[in-house]
């Protein structure tokens, strides 16, 4: 079974969007992965069709409302089974990191809701023990780009979307640290050039280069980063992977 993406949506049109291009949109035809909208519109049950209210306890904004979006979730909990991580993109979720990453496109999938407005009823998030995860520390006007991160981010590590799997192991955080400056032809432009070093063929010196270099980014410009892979035990053994 290819790997499954859901999105629960009320804007159903910006899906597939960045997915349906390059090497994920290439997967997305070849049938390795699938991805499926559901309207969270069409859940609601008087005839304007309303979503969303007035917050309780008063404030800016709507909020969207539990019974609606629990009739989507239902939906796509029957259809799906419960081996599916129900996902809520939230700026109040835990941060996506590449281990959350890996292992839910170890996975059989993942099932996003995306929220609009101030966002989604607390009681059916708690109701369906739905995770919440945010991409980052500013404010979206919406859960679809979210969610298209946290799938794009997925899909690229699912077995044979990407050309070569080894193109995995040395990027950024999948060490601990961030990656190092690449570089590729012509080897002058505008005045500058390659580091010799990487023209060197000399393999043992390019990979202590590189490793500086990651090193030397990653203190300099995620010192949270740094102090996680200096406390790491496993350290030392990396260089030789
Ligand atoms: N009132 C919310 C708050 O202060 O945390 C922000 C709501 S935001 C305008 C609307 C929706 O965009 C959210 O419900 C969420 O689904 C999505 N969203 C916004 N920023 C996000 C982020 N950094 N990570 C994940 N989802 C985000």
């Amino acid at each position: 079974v290819p790997w499954r993406a859901v999105a629960l949506t009320l804007f159903p049109d910006m899906f597939p969007g960045s997915l349906g291009q390059s090497l994920a949109g290439q997967a997305l035809e070849d049938g390795r992965w699938s991805l499926e909208t559901v309207d969270i519109r069409g859940f609601a049950r008087d005839k304007h069709r309303t979503v969303d209210d007035t917050p309780s306890g008063g404030g800016a904004g709507m909020v969207m409302r539990p019974d609606v979006v629990d009739l989507a979730v239902r939906d796509v909990r029957s259809r799906l089974g419960g081996d599916v991580p129900l996902i809520y993109m939230t700026p109040r979720g835990r941060p996506l990191s590449q281990n959350r990453v890996r292992e839910l496109a170890e996975g059989p999938g993942v099932a996003v809701l995306c929220g609009r407005y101030e966002g989604v009823d607390q009681r059916v998030l708690d109701a369906h023990n739905v995770e919440e995860i945010s991409i980052g520390d500013y404010v979206l006007s919406g859960g679809e780009v979210a969610a298209l991160v946290l799938m794009d981010a997925c899909v690229r590590l699912i077995p044979g979307v990407m050309g070569s799997d080894q193109s995995h192991a040395e990027e950024s955080f999948e060490e601990g640290l961030l990656e190092y400056p690449l570089y590729t032809r012509p080897q002058e432009w505008e005045g500058r050039t390659v580091p010799d070093v990487l023209l060197s063929g000399h393999h043992a010196n390019i990979r202590a280069w590189r490793r500086e270099q990651a090193e030397a980014i990653t203190r300099e410009r995620r010192p949270d980063l740094w102090l996680a892979f200096n406390a790491a035990p496993e350290k030392s053994g990396c260089e030789e992977n």
